[in-house]
């Protein structure tokens, strides 16, 4: 398989870009997004094949496809490696914790796909527990290591630094804004002793980590000398790890491969519902793909009127499902590429305009009309929707969902359509949002085995000031260039 750019760069034949080419870079030389040259077609047979398959063979059948630069015994035992019930140690007493993504049926016709039984009870560590492994395979094959630096606002990072924690090679410098996060988060994230993973609590707010990360990654000298990369949503190898769950979906809710099921996804930077899309184009019978966005909604403003108009920062609202507020969609590009017909010259065109701090428009242009056919719908949930829909599924199911989960749900069913299964994504567990829980149901969450007491765990972080050379200073101290 070999990867392109959303804008259009290609290398020179002969030095094509890999899978594992791709794994450690962000965005491509020309600041597109990569995309694989062409989606495989799954035929009716292999369908066939993989319902009968666990989440580890679904994964190495589908991975393989995209990976095929790693040998296939290597990938199978990176896989092998990384979904095992030990991980994924949260499954109710009823379920095969080696299911990893359980679906749970709340009456006929509608199933919760439980992605959140992670080490950080979100279901981004299902891409990035794969992403750690993948990184240590590739960086000790070249002999080389890689030094992470991200900033967060409290769910990403902790995804990252349970997927980083102990790898060879491997050293994570985390910011956050110092006293801004849950005691649930900031325990989940401090309380880690690997050597490896270093927590800067930056007297400052998000934007303050966010802009010193920018300000070190535009320094290319020091970027180069201290081997500095990242773990964003844009990271293909997430985008197809993720793949994998709406296939294992697809055949937990259906019998027959013909049948269609429709699936609703909480959604903040695309790259969750992006792996839908591919594994629609791929073959599997997805009739809709429900994008649900909180009071963010400029994904919901896109698939109703066709115009993308990313918000400004200070405009963008803080709300009580935070992982869904952003301004902008990172991994959208990947969508708008297929939608206008991968014609790389028009993505750089419109991303010309969105990279100014401008908006796009597509309606009234026959890629927008035939956006049905690319399954989408979309819809927005606000916070006293998310109350109800949290209220509304604790009285008719006896199940506490978290707040991201509610907005999923809550537009899901606005889209859902007589005889179509429909699965809504569970992104988070309710044990981290207990404000909000508290305020719908009266009552706390409950918290899975082994978080009970973790705020008393002792906790290691290093408190730092808002300033770029500060936060060089640290890494440089850390790392023997
Ligand atoms: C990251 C996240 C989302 C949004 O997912 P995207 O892939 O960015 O669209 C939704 N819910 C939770 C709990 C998240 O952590």
């Amino acid at each position: 398989m070999e990867y392109i750019s959303t804008r259009g760069h290609v290398k020179d034949a002969g030095s094509a870009s890999r899978f594992t080419d791709i794994l450690l870079a962000g965005l491509m030389p020309d600041g597109g997004l990569a995309m694989p040259m062409d989606y495989p077609r799954l035929a009716a047979s292999d369908l066939a094949a993989m319902r009968r398959m666990n989440y580890r063979e679904l994964a190495l059948s589908l991975l393989s496809l995209f990976a095929d630069d790693i040998p296939l015994a290597d990938l199978k035992a990176i896989i092998d490696r990384t979904y095992t019930a030990d991980i994924y140690c949260n499954a109710r007493a009823d379920e095969d914790p080696q299911d990893i993504t359980p679906l749970r049926t709340l009456e006929p016709g509608l199933h919760l796909l439980a992605l959140s039984n992670g080490p950080t009870l979100a279901f981004k560590d299902i891409a990035m527990q794969l992403l750690g492994n993948l990184f240590e395979y590739v960086l000790t094959r070249n002999g080389q290591s890689l030094n992470i630096l991200g900033a967060t606002s409290g769910d990403t990072g902790s995804s990252a630094e349970y997927a980083m924690r102990g790898k060879r090679g491997i050293r994570v410098f985390m910011l956050s804004p110092l006293g801004k996060m849950s005691a649930f988060q900031t325990a989940q994230m401090f309380s880690l002793q690997d050597p490896n993973i270093h927590n800067l609590a930056v007297r400052g707010v998000f934007d303050d980590c966010q802009d010193i990360v920018k300000a070190v990654s535009n320094d290319h000298a020091f970027k180069a000398k201290y081997r500095i990369g990242t773990v964003n949503s844009i990271n293909w190898a997430r985008v197809s790890a993720q793949i994998v769950y709406y296939f294992k979906a697809y055949f937990a809710a259906t019998r027959h491969d013909g049948e269609a099921v429709s699936f609703s996804v909480p959604s903040g930077n695309f790259g969750n519902i992006c792996a839908g899309h591919i594994a629609r184009m791929m073959g599997l019978p997805i009739r809709r793909l429900i994008l649900a966005t909180n009071e963010n909604d400029v994904l919901d403003e896109f698939f109703r009127t066709g115009v993308y108009r990313p918000r400004a920062t200070a405009e963008t609202r803080q709300t009580s499902s935070p992982s869904m507020d952003i301004s902008k969609a990172s991994n959208f590009e990947r969508f708008v590429f297929d939608l206008v017909g991968r014609d790389a010259s028009k993505v750089r065109e419109l991303w010309t305009s969105v990279d100014r701090g401008g908006a796009f428009d597509l309606s009234g242009t026959p890629w927008f009309a035939g956006i049905a056919d690319h399954g989408f719908v979309s819809g927005r949930s606000t916070h006293a929707d998310r109350l109800a829909t949290i209220r509304r599924v604790f009285e008719r199911h006896e199940l506490m969902i978290d707040t991201h989960t509610a907005d999923g749900i809550k537009v899901g069913l606005e889209h859902r359509e007589a005889g179509v299964p429909l699965i809504c994504l569970e992104t988070a567990l309710p044990a981290k949002f207990a404000e909000t829980i508290g305020e719908a149901l009266g009552r706390a969450p409950l918290r899975p085995p082994g978080f009970e007491n973790i705020e008393d765990l002792p906790q290691r972080s290093v408190v730092i000031e808002p300033d770029v050379q500060a936060v060089k200073d640290f890494i440089a101290r850390h790392v023997a260039a």
